[in-house]
């Protein structure tokens, strides 16, 4: 393996801009001035483990934009948009040098056309190898602009009693992505290449988000990344709550497949929020595929309810992460 110095010249200088923040990757710290953001500062990091998080055989480009894009994910929940991002990599040191390198060289080209397309900065990071497997940590930094500036930042407890649950867009299409790469779903073509795109480069929701903070009525939001039922039962937790949501009423990336399956798989990467019902027919009007799926209301736990109101019982919430 090459140096970390070389490593860091060949592959991450070029993404960086001179009067940039970081410093030309050549000092100990990037310096944001806060005169530079429009509110206060949002921090989230995100780490992508190799056969944990994504496989040896995926591309490196869209691992990079994954690593990245589920970070801006967090933002977006929290209706900020991007400033720029720390990239902390550990590569193994048993890999052949020439494979890691044709992967870094990948990777990096991904990263910056990302870095690119969501207007942040690469501020800095780390290089380091070892016994592991290949890990990729990214933190992201951002800040709310325009209308949202103004607003509180969309909690995840900051929910209330009678609030409607509402989502940005269709659930399950990470759920169907892996499932097609894993070879355990028989669908058209183009629904196959639509669900790989999704679950490989999921579209951080930094537009709705902005939109939902700056309407100033939403109590709270987080972005769907464990399977919507998970992930309602954690913003109702957050809240001293219980949720209800109305299976015919959520938007299933495709009607024709299991809901069930769909609403508890992960890697959506749409937002769930909650707002008064007002608030929510006003919102509707301005998201494309926003749909209302359900409530908060006093009490504790998730309800499923089919299309009669009776409740459906579930195998499982979702993806639970395992303790170490
Ligand atoms: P230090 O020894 O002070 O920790 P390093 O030698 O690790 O600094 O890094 C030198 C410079 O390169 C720093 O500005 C650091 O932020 C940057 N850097 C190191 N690794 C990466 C990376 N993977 N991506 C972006 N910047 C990096
Ligand atoms: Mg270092």
């Amino acid at each position: 393996m090459v140096a970390e110095f070389d490593l860091i010249d060949r592959y991450f200088r070029p993404l960086v801009a001179d009067g940039d923040f970081g410093q030309l990757l050549r000092d100990d710290c990037a310096h944001l001035p806060l005169r530079a953001l429009a509110s206060d500062l949002v921090l989230t990091v995100d780490t992508l483990i190799e056969g944990v998080h994504f496989l040896a055989s995926d591309p490196p480009e869209t691992v990079a934009r994954k690593a990245l894009r589920v970070n801006l994910s967090d933002l977006a929940a929290k209706g900020a948009s991007p400033v720029g991002c720390l990239l902390a990599l550990s590569l193994p040191s048993s890999a052949h040098a020439l494979k890691s390198e044709a992967w870094l060289a990948d990777f990096a080209r991904g990263l910056a056309l990302d870095l690119q397309q969501f207007d942040l900065q690469l501020l800095g990071g780390d290089t380091t190898s070892g016994p592991g497997p290949l890990s990729i940590s990214i933190t992201a930094l951002g800040h709310a602009t325009g209308a949202a500036a103004s607003q509180p930042p969309m909690l995840r407890g900051a929910g209330r009693a009678g609030d409607l649950l509402c989502v940005t867009g269709p659930i399950g299409w990470g759920y169907l992505g892996l499932q097609v790469l894993q070879g355990g779903l028989d669908l058209p073509e183009a629904t196959k290449r639509q669900a790989i795109q999704h679950y490989r480069l999921p579209e951080p929701r930094l537009r709705e988000g902005a939109l939902l903070r700056g309407s100033g009525t939403v109590h709270a939001c987080m972005d769907i990344s464990d399977g919507l039922v998970a992930d309602a039962r954690h913003l109702a937790d957050a809240a001293g709550l219980a949720c209800l949501l109305d299976l015919a009423k959520i938007p299933l990336a495709e009607p024709k497949l299991d809901p069930v399956a769909q609403i508890t798989g992960g890697d959506d990467y749409q937002l769930l929020f909650a707002c008064p019902g007002e608030a929510a027919e006003a919102i509707m009007t301005q998201l494309e595929q926003g749909a209302i799926i359900g409530r908060l209301t006093q009490g504790q736990g998730l309800t499923l309810l089919d299309a009669d109101g009776n409740a459906l019982r579930l195998a499982k919430e979702g993806y639970v992460h395992a303790k170490p």
